[in-house]
């Protein structure tokens, strides 16, 4: 079973969006996206059977696919509309990033370790999933493609990374974990050029965010 996406499967995710509502996420096009997109083949062979609880799993280099919760909740903060341009940093296993290519979104996603790097965008090309990824430190983003609509950080950040700040478009949205341990899962909008509003969303657990590439 376990390569392809069965009915089973199918039937699964029909379940995981179920309780995603009962966890107030409300968005539909959030919860179509989770419903559509094969989340077990985003996991190592051995976590495929619990792909679809709502659970972050390892997925190797010491870093996990998120929780399809957090995946889902941090998407709905971004208030996503056809067409945004959204910056995520840390693909990690590349399901968040489906999750926002299944909304239509032009997605341009960084990671900072070459084996996840190579091994997500292939997994995405291979699902037919088009968006620009980039190995590198999503401390500096991507200022060659900024401004952004929006910006996804998918890694505990210690402090809000000023380079980031400033590839958001004015109006822009990001969501990032803010903390070291532990984070609060934190909005920020840009309202005027050196305008920022920031709202503590709740708590929530990353891996840390971290300086530099690995085995480039
Ligand atoms: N969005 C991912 C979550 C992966 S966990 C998913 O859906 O699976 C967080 C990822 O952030 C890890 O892969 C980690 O290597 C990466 N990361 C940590 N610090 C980073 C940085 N400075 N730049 C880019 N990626 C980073």
């Amino acid at each position: 079973m376990e390569r392809t996406d069965s009915y089973r499967h199918k039937g699964l995710r029909k379940r995981l969006v179920q309780e995603l509502m009962k966890k107030r996420i409300v968005d539909k096009a959030v919860l179509q996206a989770i419903g559509n997109v094969p989340r077990h083949l985003f996991l190592e062979s051995s976590f495929i059977s619990f792909a679809y609880q709502d659970k972050a799993f390892p997925i190797g280099a010491g870093q996990t696919i998120s929780q399809p919760y957090t995946v889902a909740l941090q998407s709905q903060l971004l208030e996503l509309k056809p067409d945004d341009k959204i910056l995520e940093v840390g693909t990690g296993s590349g399901y968040q990033a489906a999750v926002l290519l299944e909304m239509g979104i032009k997605l341009f996603s960084i990671e900072r370790q070459s084996e996840l790097y190579q091994r997500s965008t292939r997994l995405l090309r291979s699902l037919g999933y088009q968006g620009r990824f980039f190995l590198g430190d999503g401390y500096e983003g991507l200022p060659a493609h900024a401004p952004f609509d929006k910006i996804i950080v998918t890694a505990g950040a210690p402090v809000i990374p000023r380079d980031l700040l400033v590839q958001l478009k004015i109006g822009g949205i990001m969501v990032i974990p803010l903390g070291d341990k532990r984070q609060v899962l934190t909005r920020i909008v840009r309202l005027a050029e050196d305008d920022f509003e920031q709202e503590e969303i709740e708590a929530c657990a990353f891996v840390p965010m971290l300086n530099g590439v690995v085995g480039r």
